[in-house]
Order: structure tokens, then C-alpha cells, then sequence
């Protein structure tokens, strides 16, 4: 385990996994460019280690230049890609593999294409030493990859958190075990997500909340929102595959997150099963689920009443609430013994001034 800033990190690749990726790289790319000299243009900074090494395994005539690019504050990809050194002119007329270091999202990817765009190269392919599917966005084809991972932050060998740990001949892997995990239980209106308003803050965790995100979806008309909307009119739960999945890209959109508070979800046994799951191949878990109790009628009153603020459609109707209720106590409540099992239910009252309630949730999370 090393520590770079503030951060843990644990060994993901030995320099020997990382090598013989590149090796079977460099000899797939000089089989398709045996007949011409390619110029091989890395992205700086991260792509310095991988070009040395991918050059001392290129078996042919090759010549070598850099772009540089910066996308990354921190540990997450902000989106703002700058062009810092521009494309060599060299190029013209010659065809160019671009040797980048990671793709994850895609957007450096697209600055890179865009760059080139002006230039008159005869040919342009793209390698990646690591690629990350499960968050690409597939706009670009990528012609060479060396190994595909998962959405894990990862540093070393070229790859930095704030600048550091691109001397590390190996890669490593944010330390997940530091992680603090929440369910919030509780029937709609407990105050889940209001208590998760202070929680994310005090304990620097990102807040999930599967309805908000839905309505997020409906407010934006998308695919999701439309499928989903019919359901949340009615009261009734969304179907499992449907939460699940966007349940799991909410959570991947967030690999740099100190611990998740999940507010509405786990809603029923496949969902409790499905996060546990995905959880696991994550190397992180829930650390402990705390419900919010209230009775029925004070969670009718104060559901109305924010139904008149909100103007949200599901509360405005007692008989839509109360169908909530019966989607809760049938399908939602069983999950109380499931997480008992696992020693991890924690029981809160949920009826008192908003402060001294979350004080209740404070004193169960600074016990785990
Ligand atoms: P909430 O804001 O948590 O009260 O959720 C509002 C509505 O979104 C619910 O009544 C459901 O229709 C839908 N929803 C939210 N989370 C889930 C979930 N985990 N599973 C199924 N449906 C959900």
C-alpha cells in the first residue's frame, strides 16, 4: 500500500503485466506497419513511460513525437480538455498512431481527433495502453488496446494523482477498504433525503438518490425518464433491471468517491442482491444500512405538504402515497432481515427537529 497526498492506494498491475502488454502491442502494430515508417505521437504527460517502453519493443523504423494534453484535476476527469503542446508538423503525410496512456470517457480522445482533423496525415490510429469499457463512449474506434480495466482510479507508471506517483513502475489502484458505504431505509417521506443532504457533507460521501435521479431523466425527457414515469405516476416501483443498471452507472460515474450513501435503493430482494454483488467485483460493500422510522400518518402529512412545495405528482395524491406505503411493506421492508443477517441494520427515530435526527445518524456511522 503507498499513500500519495491524502489518498491509499493498493498494487493493481506489476511492471511485468504492464511490459508484456506493451510487447504484444508493439509487435500487433508493427505487423500492420511493416511496409512503412509510422510516427508514433504520445500524449503527454501520462503516455511518457509506456512510449519509452513501446519504442524499445517497436522491432521497426519509427520515428516519435508528443502532443500534450491535460484533462484531469484531482482524481476526476473534468471535462475541460486544454491543449498545451500542438501537433507536431512533422506529421504531414505520414501516418500517425497516436500512443495515449488511458481512455476512459472518451473526451481526451476527442480533442486528440479533433486536433489532428487539421492536418494532412495520410493515416490515424489510435492505442491505448489501458482502456476502460465500461465508461468509454464509443464515438472513436480504437485500434490497439493493451488492457481493458475497470473504472478504478488508477496511478503510476506515467499516471499521477496530483501530479504524484508517475515514477511508480507499477500500477495501483484506490484503496477501497477507507470506503464507508450507507443504505438509507425508510419509507417515502422518512427524510432520507434530507438527512442525506447532511451526511454527504459531513462525512464527504456521494449521495445517490435512484428517484432523484429518475426524475432527473423525466425532467430531461431521455429514454430512462419516459420508461420510468409511468411507474413513479402510479406509485409503483420501477423494474429492477431498469434501477439496477442505472444504479451501477451512477456509482461508476464516481471512481474517485470517498464512500456512497444510497438513498431509495436497495427498494427490493434483486436490488439488495444485485448491489451486494456488484459491490463485491468493486472490492467495496455496505457498511451499514440505517433506517429512518416514522409512522404512516405522519409520513401522509408531511408528504403532502412537500407534494404542495415540490409540486412532485406522487405526493400529491394520499391514495398514490398509500400505495407507495404498500409497495414498501411488500417488497421494500423485507430487506430489514436481510441486511439483520448481515449484522448491519441500524434502526433510527426519525420523528424529531432535523439536527437531532441526523446527531442519531452521526452516533450509529462514527460507531462502524
Ligand atoms: P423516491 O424519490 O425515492 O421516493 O422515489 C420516487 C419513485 O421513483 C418511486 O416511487 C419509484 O417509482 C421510483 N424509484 C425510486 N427508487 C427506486 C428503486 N430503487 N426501485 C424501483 N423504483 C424506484
Amino acid at each position: 500500500m503507498i499513500k500519495l497526498h491524502d489518498k491509499f492506494f493498493k498494487p493493481f498491475l506489476s511492471e511485468e503485466e504492464i511490459l508484456s502488454a506493451i510487447e504484444r502491442m508493439a509487435l500487433e502494430i508493427a505487423a500492420d506497419y511493416k511496409d512503412s515508417v509510422p510516427v508514433f505521437v504520445g500524449v503527454l504527460n501520462g503516455a511518457f513511460m509506456f512510449v519509452s517502453d513501446f519504442l524499445k519493443a517497436y522491432p521497426h523504423p519509427c520515428e516519435v513525437s508528443f502532443v500534450r494534453l491535460s484533462s484531469y484535476q484531482g482524481l476526476t476527469s473534468t471535462g475541460i480538455v486544454e491543449s498545451l503542446l500542438d501537433v507536431p508538423e512533422e506529421v504531414e503525410g505520414k501516418s500517425v498512431v497516436i500512443l495515449e496512456d488511458v481512455i476512459d470517457t472518451g473526451r481526451t480522445l476527442k480533442q486528440l481527433v479533433h486536433l489532428f482533423s487539421n492536418t494532412n496525415v495520410k493515416e490515424f490510429k489510435i492505442a491505448s495502453l489501458f482502456y476502460k469499457p465500461s465508461v468509454y463512449n464509443g464515438e472513436y474506434t480504437i485500434d490497439y488496446v493493451g488492457m481493458e480495466i475497470p473504472n478504478n482510479f488508477i496511478v503510476g507508471y506515467g499516471l499521477d494523482y496530483n501530479e504524484l506517483g508517475r515514477n511508480l513502475r507499477a500500477v495501483y489502484q484506490l484503496n477501497e477498504s477507507h470506503m464507508i458505504n450507507l443504505v438509507l431505509f425508510g419509507k417515502p417521506g422518512a427524510g432520507k433525503g434530507t438527512q442525506a443532504g447532511f451526511l454527504k457533507e459531513k462525512y464527504n460521501l456521494k449521495h445517490i438518490s435512484t428517484g432523484d435521479v429518475f426524475r432527473y431523466n423525466i425532467k430531461n425527457g431521455t429514454e430512462l425518464g419516459t420508461l420510468a414515469k409511468s411507474y413513479i405516476d402510479r406509485g409503483d416501483l420501477v423494474p429492477d433491471e431498469v434501477t439496477i443498471n442505472m444504479l451501477k452507472d451512477e456509482v461508476e460515474k464516481n471512481p474517485e468517491a470517498a464512500g456512497f450513501i444510497f438513498d431509495g435503493f436497495p427498494r427490493t430482494a434483486a436490488q439488495a442482491q444485485a448491489l451486494d454483488n456488484f459491490l463485491e467485483t468493486k472490492d467495496m460493500k455496505v457498511n451499514a444500512t440505517i433506517a429512518l422510522e416514522a409512522d404512516d400518518d405522519i409520513l401522509v402529512s408531511r408528504l403532502l405538504e412537500r407534494g404542495k412545495e415540490s409540486g412532485r405528482s406522487d405526493d400529491q395524491d394520499e391514495s398514490k402515497i398509500r400505495n407507495r406505503f404498500d409497495e414498501y411493506n411488500e417488497k421494500t421492508a423485507p430487506l430489514r432481515e436481510y441486511y439483520e443477517e448481515q449484522g448491519k441494520f441500524h434502526s433510527v427515530n426519525g420523528i424529531g427537529e432535523i439536527t437531532e435526527i441526523t446527531e442519531r445518524l452521526s452516533a450509529v456511522i462514527n460507531a462502524l
